[in-house]
């Protein structure tokens, strides 16, 4: 009985289906959009509201404690993560067989007990006359004046335009946050940096000078005991890779207006005349000051190892040749850890930012593992880290590639699609927020034509969403563009396409919460997604690039 059942459920395979499936989807194909179709086929409709607001629950939660990085609640998330990839059957793709692209960090603090500034015969006071920067170095030398610090050549800034600064103290008019008064981001990011642009310690080390002596702007003297727990009582953190090498970090030290006026008292213009001067936007000439003052500066600080990490898995795809290239999912996974309280609440739980980009490749990853049928090219998912402290996730992970770069067709980067824009609502800082049907697209049409069509085909065969490019333009004032995980993918010339909701009320503070989410929204946004992704996946030929990079692009470092 039993052999006979099987031989001939065989031969009913072998003769019935073909026929059948044909005639089934030409009759799908007949009266439903590909998209549609697409979706059915694939389970687009496993991505449920529900699902995604347990995933989101629970990485947003305060006992994550807003995922900073590095903090134990990002790694939590991270493992979190990786368990749940291992039991869908992904494959891992980060260091060493595992989920985890690890990215090794310093931690940097300030040893006040070994760290010395002498003017002269005169001992300076640590935290009330001058703070020092993380590095380490004993030097001491002649100063020279080096306006606001930067060469911009393009607004014909040189800092140090006719004096020789090598083996002497560069002392400088300059924020420590932002750029010289006139000088716009756009200004740099049309350049190269190092050759049509330095910023102060980039330019010092240039220039041969041993130290850098800041006199910072008002806003930074306005805040001076503030600033000086924020860099002397806390460590500073940063990537070990972007950093450039220990032995050409120059010791920094920024110095209040009285040590200011002793520097140039006797200078052929005096501390204040400058002040106004270089933060006035003018760029008083260099010059060198008085032989007979001569400045040591002894900093030391102590470092710390410690590290972070991506998570990154693929889902192979089916295809012999195809499955060697990538459609690439990327999110980033931090936020901003635990800040100041508003109304009691002190962690930024990040439920937008980015936890629902996080959970949206989640549902995706399990949906595509509990598909019936595999993509023909491999699905990269790539859980960035440290995007709230500047890319650092996606720059690292573009650098420090674990699959070559030239491999990936495109990336979609899905950063905040959880929030929607209530019928009623004034509140003006909700202004920019998309609605319920309604989602910002960045970058799908800056490199290949191919792609922008394609996002849209998917979108009006599907559920037709409302696709809102206000912001679909390098030159946007708000900057979108740069301020999300995709820009790092698209300066190596890979198609990006971004989804965002816009800012909101709770952008950034302790209210973006889980409980606020439209979880339809993301569930309609998630779907949409899926069914481009496989769209990406299954085509003969990967988006044609035929568009050149924006300038603004194309220079950016
Ligand atoms: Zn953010």
């Amino acid at each position: 009985m039993r052999r006979f059942l099987i031989s001939l459920l065989l031969t009913s395979v072998l003769i019935l289906p073909f026929p059948a499936v044909q005639a089934q989807r030409k009759s799908v194909k007949a009266n439903k959009p590909v998209a549609a179709t697409l979706a059915s086929q694939k389970g687009a409709e496993q991505i449920t509201a529900g699902q995604i607001r347990d995933y989101l629950t629970f990485i947003a939660s305060d006992e994550m404690e807003g995922r900073d990085t590095p903090s134990r609640g990002l790694d939590l998330t991270a493992k979190f993560l990786a368990m749940n990839l291992a039991r869908w059957g992904l494959t891992p793709a980060g260091d060493d067989g595992t989920f985890f692209q690890k990215i090794a960090l310093k931690r940097d603090l300030v040893n006040k007990e070994q760290t010395r500034v002498r003017l002269n015969d005169q001992n300076l006071s640590f935290g009330k006359d001058y703070i020092a920067l993380p590095a380490t170095g004993d030097v001491s030398g002649p100063l020279v004046f080096a306006g606001n610090g930067w060469f911009i050549k393009s607004k014909n800034m040189d800092a140090y335009k006719g004096i020789d600064a090598k083996g002497k103290i560069a002392v400088m008019f300059t924020s420590l946050s932002g750029l010289p008064r006139g000088v716009s981001s756009s200004d740099l990011s049309n350049g190269k940096s190092g050759e049509d642009w330095m910023d102060p310690v980039q330019y010092a080390r240039k220039q041969g000078a041993i130290a850098t002596v800041i006199v910072p702007d008002f806003q930074f003297l306005a805040n001076w005991e503030r600033n000086r727990q924020r860099l002397s009582e806390r460590p500073t953190t940063v990537v070990e890779k972007f950093q450039p090498a220990e032995t050409s970090r120059l010791p920094r030290i920024v110095i209040t207006p009285r040590i200011a006026n002793l520097l140039f008292q006797g200078e052929k213009q005096n501390a204040t005349a400058l002040f106004e001067a270089t933060f006035g936007g003018e760029t008083p000439a260099p010059f060198e000051l008085s032989l007979t003052k001569k400045m040591s500066v002894t900093v030391s600080s102590k470092s710390d190892a410690i590290a972070t990490q991506n998570v990154v898995a693929v889902f192979e795809g089916s295809d012999p040749l195809l499955k060697d290239e990538y459609i690439a999912l990327g999110a980033h996974y931090d936020h901003v850890g635990i800040g100041t309280p508003v109304n009691g609440d002190a962690i930024f739980n990040g439920a937008d930012d980015d936890g629902s980009g996080t959970t949206a490749l989640f549902a995706i990853a399990e949906a595509l593992a509990k598909a019936p049928t595999r993509p023909r090219r491999s699905v990269l998912f790539n859980w960035h880290a440290g995007e709230e402290k500047g890319l650092w996730g996606s720059r690292y992970f573009t650098e420090y590639p674990t699959i070559p770069l030239q491999k990936i067709v495109t990336q979609i980067n899905i950063d905040m699609i959880g929030r929607s824009k209530k019928a009623g609502d004034t509140n003006p800082r909700n202004n920019s927020l998309s609605g319920p049907n309604e989602i910002y697209v960045i970058g799908s049409k800056m490199m290949s034509t191919e792609l922008g069509e394609l996002t849209e085909a998917v979108n009006r065969d599907y559920l037709n969403l409302t696709y809102n490019y206000r912001y679909d333009d390098p030159k946007d004032p708000n900057r979108f563009f740069f301020r999300s995980d995709h820009y790092n993918y698209a300066r190596k010339g890979i198609p990006i396409v971004f989804f965002f909701d816009g800012e909101h009320e709770d952008y950034h503070r302790p209210g973006d919460e889980p409980q606020k989410i439209d979880y339809e929204k993301m569930q309609k946004i998630v779907r949409t997604v899926y069914v481009m992704m496989w769209e990406i996946a299954n085509r003969p030929t990967r988006p044609k690039v035929d568009k050149q990079l924006p300038a603004e692009l194309s220079g950016a470092n």
